[in-house]
């Protein structure tokens, strides 16, 4: 479902320059539950980024189901990516000044299908267990009714992969634990979900472990010990 080819991303010139990610292939599958792990500036969210299509990589190609998303003009990427592609991150990026229902109807608004509004955000938001705080402000809630929120909104147009950036990154243990149980549930309805995180138990409750270094593949392992990865080709002769 989701190619990458030699994907190289750079930030910067010259003396600046720093590559991001440095010649990066995966291929991932519908309804895998996969982590991006590394140490910090290993290029993990520069990855989630290209992935949802946030993000535009220098060189390489990127085929988001079979279509070659170098292709695709600006306004055809922002529909994709309305399509496919929910997003869960560190921050929430609620609005607080806004309800729980003003914050997860945000998605419908901007999509093609308005229909039946309500009882799809009534839906999802019982989905993650916060329907009675339907008609709350954002600013009222705690971080993890927070994150509920976030995945509500990231789930309501029922797109069929979740980008998930650190979801657990400002959590205690326990409410971190209710935020990966809740996206593995959504992993369990056939979306494809991926999570960047530094926590090696949020990591370990996943199928499939990307490990990035210095913006290149390191380890991709599946549960069942099998390297998926089409292994690091050198880019030099692609860029
Ligand atoms: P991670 O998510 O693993 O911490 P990032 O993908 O954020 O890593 O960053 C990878 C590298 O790219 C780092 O060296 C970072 O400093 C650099 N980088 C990321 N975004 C930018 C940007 N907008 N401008 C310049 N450098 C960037």
């Amino acid at each position: 479902m989701l190619k990458l080819l030699n994907i190289v991303k750079t930030y910067g010139k010259n003396k600046n320059l720093t590559k991001a990610l440095d010649s990066v292939s995966i291929k991932i599958k519908g309804g895998e539950l996969l982590a991006i792990v590394g140490a910090s500036g290993s290029g993990k969210s520069t990855l989630l980024n290209i992935l949802g299509l946030l993000d535009i990589p220098n060189c390489g190609d990127y085929f988001l189901n079979g279509e070659n998303t170098k292709n695709l003009k600006d306004k055809e990427l922002s529909y994709f990516r309305n399509k496919y592609f929910g997003f869960v991150i560190q921050n929430y990026a609620l609005i607080n000044d806004y309800t729980v229902f003003e914050n997860v109807e945000i998605p419908i608004n901007y999509s093609k299908n308005t229909k039946n509004k309500k009882e799809r955000v009534e839906k999802v938001l019982e989905n993650v267990k916060l329907l009675e705080k339907i008609e709350q402000k954002g600013s009222d809630l705690s971080g993890g009714e927070k994150q509920r929120v976030c995945i509500a909104r990231a789930i309501v147009n029922d797109p069929s992969i979740i980008l998930a950036d650190e979801p657990t990154g400002s959590l205690d243990k326990k409410t971190g634990k209710n935020i990966i149980d809740i996206l593995k549930k959504i992993n369990k309805n056939l979306k494809t979900v991926i999570i960047v995180t530094h926590n090696e138990s949020v990591a370990n409750q996943c199928d499939r472990i990307i490990t990035l270094e210095d913006g290149k593949i390191i380890k991709d392992k599946s549960r069942e010990s099998e390297e998926t990865s089409f292994g690091n080709i050198d880019a030099s002769s692609f860029c």
